[in-house]
């Protein structure tokens, strides 16, 4: 089979191209004028048949070899549920204008072929069907019509291969979430053991030499940092799986920084924590979600700052009902440049990456808590003038 000529069969201008590119193929074979009118009349008849049944009938024309001989074809394809009665002439009439004629059923279509038998004195060979070939690859459009047409070929076959890429790289993500999900819940298991043992050892009352504890206290201080990455892609993980729950509670504000900053003075003895609490609030949070957010902002707070810098946690009320609380640090700052991604899921500035270890995970997750609590974040920040980190959540009196 050596298709030239494919049309889809849709309006009654088809049929124009139907005639026409039937025409054509036949003048070019070199059959004579009546057989070329005889071939375009039954093609038509054909597709005239078809668009008035549907508007989804393809026609194809081209040659089929059977040993040295060539016979033209033409094919036209369509719904399998349509059937012809009487009323169909011009499927009736076609049947009389070419020698050979069937009809089918073709998987899901219904198949209408013709054949009309081409003579050896046409000198039909390989050369000259693969010129036929080119020449009807590269043929202009007949008229505007058939122009659009095509660009609607090219547009939708374009469109088609965008959904399939983008069909491919969800099935990709989707795998990726779920290996991460997977991944992680291995490694916390032997993580959580791990950490067990290291505070038993800790806690042994056996006398045990001052450098072995320090050792204890190193693994335990690194288990605890990898416990948290992991949890930080659990939570990526459900994240992307839009399965992120919350545990709401009402909590009174300021009772709650004060003793976030309580604790997280301990884990970051070297630099000073202030504290410039606003009139006092209840929230409705997530407690344990909450510490997560003080301790990713206070942490990057510390990691990117001086040590014996300060870092100080103000909260006020903002006219429209809201709590603002803000982190603000002293240390290396952030460029105009990446303000704009620092929320990003694994964004990291690029003058941090060989000097501070970091997924860039924290604020992504800590975006995500905020605005799932009703919220906002953002951030102010100059390179060299330090970073402040705002974040309103809604107060249930308001
Ligand atoms: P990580 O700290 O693991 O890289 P985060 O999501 O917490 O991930 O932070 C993303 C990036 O934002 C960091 O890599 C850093 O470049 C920048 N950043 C965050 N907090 C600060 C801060 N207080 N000062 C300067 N840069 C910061």
């Amino acid at each position: 089979m050596i298709k030239l000529v494919s049309i889809t069969l849709e309006n009654e201008m088809d049929l124009v191209l139907a005639h026409k590119r039937s025409m054509i193929v036949a003048e070019k074979l070199g059959l004579t004028l009546s057989t070329q009118t005889t071939f375009a009349t039954a093609v038509s008849e054909i597709a005239r048949t078809i668009i008035e049944h549907t508007d989804q009938g393809i026609l194809e024309i081209g040659l089929e070899q059977q040993k040295a001989r060539y016979s033209l074809f033409a094919h036209v394809a369509f719904d399998k549920e349509i059937h012809f009665t009487n009323d169909d002439s011009g499927f009736y009439y076609a049947q009389k204008l070419v020698p050979e004629f069937n009809m089918a059923l073709v998987g899901e279509h219904n198949l209408i072929q013709m054949k009309i038998g081409l003579p050896r004195s046409l000198k039909l060979d390989p050369t000259r069907i693969a010129a036929l070939k080119v020449y009807f690859l590269n043929e202009q459009p007949l008229n505007a019509y058939e122009e659009i047409k095509q660009r609607n070929i090219s547009l939708n076959k374009l469109a088609g291969e965008k959904e399939e890429e983008l069909r491919q790289s969800k099935l990709i993500d989707e795998k990726k979430t779920e290996f991460i999900s997977v991944a992680s819940h291995e490694i916390k298991t032997p993580m959580t053991v791990l950490k067990a043992y290291t505070q038993m050892a800790k806690a042994t009352k056996e006398p045990i030499s001052e450098r072995l504890r320090l050792v204890l206290e190193k693994i335990d201080l690194q288990s605890t940092k990898l416990m948290q990455l992991v949890q930080q892609l659990m939570d990526i993980s459900k994240i992307e799986n839009g399965n992120l729950q919350y545990n709401l509670k009402k909590v009174q504000l300021n009772k709650f920084l004060v003793a976030q900053l309580a604790v997280m003075q301990q884990i970051l003895p070297d630099y000073e924590l202030f504290s410039e609490l606003g009139s006092d609030a209840e929230v409705n949070v997530d407690e344990l979600r909450m510490e997560q957010v003080f301790s990713n902002l206070l942490g990057n707070a510390a990691k990117y700052s001086d040590k014996g810098t300060h870092i100080t946690v103000s909260s006020n009320l903002t006219e429209d009902g809201m709590i603002c609380i803000s982190i603000k640090d002293q240390g290396k700052g952030i460029s105009k440049n990446n303000l704009k991604s620092i929320f990003d899921k694994f964004f990291r500035a690029e003058d941090v990456l060989t000097t501070h270890a970091g997924l860039g995970m924290g604020l992504f997750i800590t975006s995500k808590i905020i605005t799932d609590h009703g919220g906002k974040i953002w951030v102010e920040s100059e390179i060299g003038q330090g970073s402040t980190f705002f974040f309103t959540l809604p107060s249930t009196h308001s």
